[in-house]
Order: C-alpha cells, then sequence, then structure tokens
C-alpha cells in the first residue's frame, strides 16, 4: 500500500493529528503534510477531510479561518506556544 493510501485508511478510522499520523506512519510531520493536502484535494467529490481546528491551550483561542493543515506555532492573542494541534478525519459524503 502506498503511503498516501495507509494515511486515507488511518484517517478514514479517527480523527487523528500530524503527530499520530507520524507516529503512525514513521514518516516526518513535515513530510506527512504534503501528503495530506494531496489527499485533501483529491477526497473532493467522494469524501472530505474534515479538519478539527488547533486550539490554544492557554486561552482557548481556536484558529477556524486557518486553511494551511499545519500546526500554528504561537496564538496570537495571548502569545502562548501550548497550542493543540489541528485534527484531521476523512469522512464519506
Ligand atoms: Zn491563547
Amino acid at each position: 500500500m502506498t503511503l498516501r493510501k495507509r494515511m486515507a485508511a488511518l484517517l478514514e478510522k479517527g480523527d487523528l493529528s500530524l503527530k499520530d499520523l507520524s507516529r503512525e506512519l514513521g514518516v516526518r510531520e513535515k513530510e506527512l503534510l504534503d501528503h495530506l493536502e494531496h489527499v485533501a484535494r483529491s477526497a473532493k467529490g467522494k469524501n472530505s477531510l474534515e479538519i478539527t481546528p488547533a486550539m490554544c491551550l492557554k486561552c482557548g483561542f481556536v484558529f477556524r479561518k486557518r486553511e494551511r493543515l499545519a500546526s500554528p506555532s504561537r496564538c496570537p492573542k495571548c502569545r502562548s506556544e501550548r497550542i493543540a494541534p489541528p485534527r484531521f478525519r476523512l469522512r464519506e459524503e
């Protein structure tokens, strides 16, 4: 199975962050990001990539408008670096 297929299979089962995917697949997060963007684009039509936005653990700020899939490094509101990363799931339509 290709990496993208393995990734898609994991994402169909659950809600995962890049860190979770990295651990499961043995691939660095930075590298996974490209694959995830591809999965997100090619998913259109038969299923969709749902994104649970990243959230600041200190003040609760939610990164709703963030289109990029990478984890933000710092909260724009309180400047904390304690950020819960975005989580991804593939859902059939
Ligand atoms: Zn904050």
